[in-house]
């Protein structure tokens, strides 16, 4: 029944992993198949490594012990499990995905072992879920984006080394405050602090796919409904038609032709498009106006404040947001410090490609 609980809810965590690979979804069975054999694996290398090692509770062993052992672990399991996924191994953010499977089923692994020793086998197992499973798929990711353009687009040793400093350090990190009487109060701080750069970076590899498509006239298909939505560019429309594309919802003015983007449809826009923002915040500033205007120095992109529709022709849009999407990227690999460790950690090697 533990092991049962416990596998229950990295299926889950599985598929809610799952769904931020937008573009292009790993089949199900195989990230299963990676998450069990690729768990097994690492958890054999690190039990194989302790071997060697004496670890006190301190923050020096949390690094260069700890997370050391387990996260370079976990690499050599993604080398291994590579060999057999070489053909769904095609896109930049599956290094994130399926590093991922693999911490999970290592966290899983470990949540079995430390619940078969505690008397309260199930309570164990959820607090542990809360925390050390999220932890261990928030150290990794550094090492699955820098192995996959290794193995892809560029030869990366000094970018794989760099991933596997960041995520012992990241590692050491969580287990030292844990570790540490009077620091521990910190723990929320770091536990967050790490996830949330996890999923800035998962964003920002989506970015970078290839199977994003590209918004054209022929993107949006009718769904066969009308909507009332006033047309900022002609004013004339009278019965627009509702149109879809992903979770996109949006309507083509039955006039002039132009897309028209109403309020929380501009985020999902912009989730799709454009991964590398923070959709939430561009939507919350532009939805903050008060007066209408241009997005692009085109002026072919109108944001109406009035009606909160974002309006253009669906190729324009589509250029502008492709074009934009580029400048996200380069925006945030020209950051101080955090975009001099995504450059190094590989990601200067996607710069010139623009896929
Ligand atoms: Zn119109």
């Amino acid at each position: 029944m533990i092991i049962g609980f416990a596998a229950l809810i990295g299926v889950l965590y599985l598929m809610k992993i799952r769904s931020y690979d937008m573009y292009e979804k790993e089949p199900l069975l195989t990230l299963l198949a990676v998450a069990i054999f690729g768990g097994i694996t690492a958890i054999a290398i690190s039990l194989f490594l302790y071997d060697f090692v004496e670890v006190r509770h301190n923050f020096l062993d949390a690094v260069f012990k700890i997370g050391l052992i387990e996260e370079a672990s976990k690499l050599l399991a993604l080398m291994f499990v590579y060999l057999f996924i070489r053909k769904d191994f095609n896109e930049i953010v599956d290094g994130i995905i399926y590093i991922t499977a693999i911490s999970l089923g290592f966290a899983v692994i470990e949540n079995v072992f430390y619940a078969l020793k505690d008397d309260q086998a199930i309570l164990t197992i959820v607090m542990r879920s809360l925390t050390a499973v999220i932890g261990h798929i928030a150290f990794s990711g550094y090492m699955g984006a820098a192995f996959i353009i290794h193995v892809k687009i560029h030869r990366n040793y000094s970018g794989l080394l760099l991933a596997l400093a960041l995520s012992a350090l990241a590692h050491g990190l969580y287990d030292g405050v844990l570790f540490h009487e009077r620091l521990n109060f910190l723990f929320i701080f770091v536990f967050i602090v790490l996830v949330m750069g996890q999923l800035w970076m998962l964003k920002i590899l989506l970015g970078f796919s290839a199977f994003r498509e590209e918004l054209t006239d022929a993107s949006f298909t009718e769904t066969g409904e009308t909507v009332s939505l006033h047309c900022p560019h002609c004013a004339l429309s009278e019965k627009p038609k509702a149109v879809q594309f992903w979770n996109i919802r949006a309507a083509i003015c039955d006039f002039c032709g132009h897309l028209l983007v109403h309020n929380q449809n501009i985020r999902h826009l912009t989730t799709y498009f454009r991964p590398a923002l923070n959709a939430r915040s561009f939507t919350k500033q532009l939805t903050r106006k008060n007066r209408s205007e241009f997005l692009d120095s085109n002026q072919k992109i109108l944001f109406d404040a009035k009606s909160m529709t974002l309006c253009a022709k669906p190729a324009e849009l589509g250029t502008w947001l492709a074009g934009t999407n580029i400048a996200d990227r380069e925006r945030i690999l020209g950051l101080p410090l955090v975009g001099f460790i995504l450059k190094h950690l590989g990601m200067r090697y996607l710069m010139p490609l623009r896929v």
